[in-house]
This record gives C-alpha cells, structure tokens and sequence, in this order.
C-alpha cells in the first residue's frame, strides 16, 4: 500500500516517519529522494525514534555514515551519498557491510546508487510545497 501524505511542520513529519519507524524490523533500506531541504534528515530524526533509538540525529553529510545504537535496538546507519559518484567510492562508506540483513540504513540522495538500492528498498520521496509543507510519498518494500 503506497502512502501519500502533506505535512505542515517538521514536528508532523517526525510524527509520521516515528510511525513508520516502529514498523521497521531490520534489513530494510530506506532510499530518499528529494532536494536540499527537503526534509531528509528531519524525516530520519523520526525513524530512529521510531526505533526506539535516543540519540539525536544530525545529517551526516561530512560523515557520510552516522551510525545509531542503543543496547537491544535495531542499528540505524543514515548515509548521506550526495558525494558518492561510483563503486569504489560507495564501496568505502560501508555500504554493502551494513547490507546485513539485520541494519536499518536510511539513504539520502539515493539517486546516487540506484544501481545498487536493493529491489526491495522503501522509498521515501520528500518534495516542497512552501515554506512548511511537504508532500511525502512512500512506497517499495512492505508499502508496495
Ligand atoms: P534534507 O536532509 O532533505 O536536506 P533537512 O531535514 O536537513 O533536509 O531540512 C529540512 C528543513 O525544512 C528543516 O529546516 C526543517 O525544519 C524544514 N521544514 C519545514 N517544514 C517541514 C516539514 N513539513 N517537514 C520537514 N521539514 C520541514
Ligand atoms: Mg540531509
């Protein structure tokens, strides 16, 4: 079941991706699209409380990779791949070692490996529609 819903604050998208962030198991891939701003990391903020997981979420845009952890939670690796132009470069992030079946990994500029999302990968796309309001659309894995 494809999801498609407006919000109107950060707070609403934290709300609604802390939902879908409850469903999540382990071993899904989280692949976003959407521009600068769009909302990317405010929506993972809501995953990783979703999964139960406190520490606070910054983007990792100079990281790359941020790893979230907490005893007995799901491990949630958000990848920031806006610089990430080809195999060797996704090869180092740690990409294909978090592809353990057991991570969550959350994806911004997906765009950027579609080669190498799995088929099964939920995609999360984030577009402006004014200053606060964002159409986000979900669909791939158990929203298909
Ligand atoms: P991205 O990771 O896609 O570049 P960020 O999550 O870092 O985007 O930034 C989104 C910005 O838009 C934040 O400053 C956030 O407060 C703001 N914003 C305004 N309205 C919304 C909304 N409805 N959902 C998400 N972010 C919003
Ligand atoms: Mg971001």
């Amino acid at each position: 079941m494809k999801l498609e819903i407006v919000t109107n604050s950060p707070e609403e998208t934290i709300a609604v991706a802390e939902k879908i962030g409850k469903m999540l198991r382990g071993g899904e891939v989280i692949a976003y699209k959407g521009d600068l701003g769009a909302g990317k990391t405010t929506f993972t903020k809501g995953l990783a409380l979703g999964m139960g997981l406190s520490t606070d979420v910054t983007s990792p845009t100079f990281a790359i990779v941020n790893e979230y952890t907490d005893k007995d939670k799901t491990t949630l690796y958000h990848f920031d791949m806006y610089r990430i132009s080809d195999d060797d470069d996704l090869y180092a992030t740690g990409f294909f070692d978090y592809l353990d079946g057991k991570s969550v990994l959350a994806v911004e500029w997906s765009e950027n490996i579609a080669d190498s999302l799995p088929k099964d990968a939920i995609v999360i796309d984030i577009t402006a529609l004014g200053e606060n309001r964002r159409k986000i659309t979900v669909c791939g894995g158990m929203f298909e």
